[in-house]
């Protein structure tokens, strides 16, 4: 009769536990951001027993639901220009081509750590090729794909557009080059606007692997992506634009990035099948 006093009490306390805990609990704000809302999500991680195979500090991967590392920048939310992350570090992991990538310290802790068990697991087939970008960064590369659009009419242009808009508004008149306003739609299909990359957070990474010669879908059928997609969330980081969540996220599918937020934040994202804006409640 005690013992069964003592565990209902301990329930209780548990479970009130669970309910005080639910969403983000931000002990600091972003540079210039608001704090993140509390969203009404479950924590998986509570309940989590994470194991590795390589020794694992996991200070190295917790965050504490911390704001700076749940910082969102998207299309709706974008970084201001002076938004530059405070801890930059150079990576010392392998780079695509040996470039030099920058990323926040925390999070390049936790990338080195997941690279480690990766390798352990047998994937090495795994290189790094980009960070942090900044906003001017950002600024050129927008204007270099505007350019590169204006100059004729890519596949990226009639995957945006569909055949039929293209065949009446260019092929018909004759015109073979899309109009600038045209060609903003279609990067903007691709590629983020200033402010609105994720990669001026410094917390995100995009990976290949050797048989890549550019970042795209296949990435999906690499040995690293399979591992990544059952182990990332171990390491704090998520699958940023998963398949069937463009409408959420802004972006269409991109397998080869994962963004840092946390291994607690990462565990109720994997498990509760979530975007980093639905665990935001954005
Ligand atoms: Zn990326």
């Amino acid at each position: 009769m005690k013992k069964t006093m003592i565990s209902a009490v301990l329930l209780f306390c548990l479970l009130l536990q669970g309910c005080i805990r639910m969403g983000p609990q931000p002990n600091a704000t972003g540079e210039g951001g608001d704090l993140p809302t509390v969203a009404p999500v479950k924590h998986y991680y509570l309940d989590m027993q994470y194991s590795y195979q390589t020794q694992v500090d996991p200070n190295l991967l917790t965050t504490g639901l911390h704001a700076d590392y749940l910082l969102l920048a998207n299309k709706e939310y974008p970084l201001g220009r002076d938004f530059v992350p405070a801890s930059l570090t150079a990576l010392t992991c392998t780079t695509y081509g040996g470039k030099t990538v920058e990323l926040d310290a925390r999070a390049a802790q936790a990338l080195y750590l997941m690279l480690q068990e990766m390798a352990v697991a047998g994937v090495t087939d795994i290189a790094v090729t980009s960070g942090y970008r900044s906003y001017e960064y950002q600024v050129s590369l927008f204007n270099y794909y505007l350019s590169q659009e204006q100059k004729q009419i890519s596949s990226n242009a009639i995957a945006c557009f569909g055949s039929d808009y293209i065949q009446r508004n260019y092929y018909d008149k004759g015109v073979a080059m899309l109009s600038a306003s045209d060609a903003k739609t279609v990067v903007l299909s691709y590629s983020a606007y200033p402010g609105t990359s994720e990669h001026q957070t410094g917390l995100c990474v995009d990976f290949m692997t050797s048989t890549m010669s550019e970042l795209d879908a296949t990435f999906a059928t690499t040995q690293a992506f399979a591992w990544l997609s059952n182990n990332a969330y171990r390491f704090g980081f998520i699958l940023r634009y998963p398949e069937g969540k463009e409408a959420i996220t802004g972006y269409t599918y991109e397998p080869w990035h994962y963004r840092f937020v946390g291994r607690e934040a990462a565990t109720d994202i994997y498990f509760g099948n979530l975007t980093l804006e639905d665990y935001l409640g954005k």
